[in-house]
């Protein structure tokens, strides 16, 4: 009898320590995410300024020719990336950013240029997808047959998953970034906030005809230089991210204006709201 009280209460012990030892992990995990920063890229000055303003005190740190600030926004641990402009810059600054600070989620903003004829100048987009739309395959052509950028082929990306490759043709913002982005969609009075897609390219196309081309043939929103290549790389290291894009120019919505300074402001302060709302859960 004793010893089989014995085994019951060693079975017993054996069990809380096993649920002790869970919600410890558990507890650490959390502790562990509540304590990672969130990241907030911008290529610009003028696309992170408002972020800096909203934290006030940070620490400028330097990797390479890349600045992070580090800093709080409503006491959330936040990382402020510049970038610099365009496809590699932002592909860098991205690793560096991952190895260096371990963000919780990335998101990356600033300003774009209209492809959806819909879409105005301070307009934002929260970019559910981003792609690469400088990446081409071309039919052959013979010597002095020409150019036909209309009949170019969209590229997928490969990327190497358990050893093997995978073809992307965009790269998805994290479902649960993208809703807490709508869920304070009505906090932005510049315009209006919708989802969409946002296409990436070291090239600013200011050509009616190829902007119809991608709109028609990609789907695209808007255009900007960092987006798919900041998605590709969080991508390769499965860290959240999120696209977010304020129009500052368009040749196809009949608007003449070209304002990156107050979209980037606008963008930026329309963050310092996202952030707070990843900030809450
Ligand atoms: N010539 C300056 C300004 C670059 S503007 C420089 O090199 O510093 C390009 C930046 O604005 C990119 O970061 C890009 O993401 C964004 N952008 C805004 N509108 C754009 C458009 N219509 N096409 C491409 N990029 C655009």
């Amino acid at each position: 009898m004793k010893k089989k009280l014995l085994a019951l209460f060693t079975i017993v012990a054996l069990i809380l320590g096993f649920q002790g030892f869970t919600a410890l992990a558990k507890n650490n995990q959390s502790q562990k995410e509540s304590s990672q920063p969130i990241a907030v890229q911008g290529a610009m000055d003028m696309e992170i300024s408002a972020l800096l303003k909203k934290m006030g005190e940070y620490k400028e740190e330097t990797h390479g020719s890349y600045t992070f600030y580090r800093g709080k926004i409503n006491g959330i641990p936040v990382i402020v990336s510049r970038t610099e402009v365009g496809m590699v810059h932002a592909a860098a600054s991205t690793t560096l950013l991952i190895e260096k600070y371990h963000p919780k989620a990335i998101i990356n903003q600033g300003t774009a240029g209209g492809h959806d004829p819909k879409l105005h100048v301070f307009d934002t987009v929260i970019g559910t997808e981003v792609m690469n739309i400088g990446r081409f395959i071309t039919d052959h052509r013979d010597d002095g047959e020409g150019m036909k950028p209309e009949s170019w082929k969209f590229d997928g990306t490969g990327m190497r998953e358990n050893g093997e490759l995978k073809t992307y043709e965009t790269f998805k913002s994290d479902p649960k970034l993208v809703k807490a982005a709508l869920s304070v969609a009505d906090k932005y009075k510049h315009g209006k906030v919708v989802k969409g897609k946002v296409g990436s390219a070291d090239v600013w196309n200011r050509e009616v005809d190829r902007i119809q081309w991608f709109h028609e043939k990609a789907g695209t929103s808007v255009e900007e230089m960092e987006a798919a290549s900041v998605g590709q790389v969080s991508k390769s290291y499965d860290v959240p991210y999120l696209s977010i894009r304020t129009v500052s120019n368009s040749e196809v919505s009949g608007d003449k204006i070209e304002d990156l300074e107050t979209a980037g402001k606008y963008g930026a302060e329309f963050s310092v709201e996202i952030v707070k709302a990843i900030g809450k859960k």
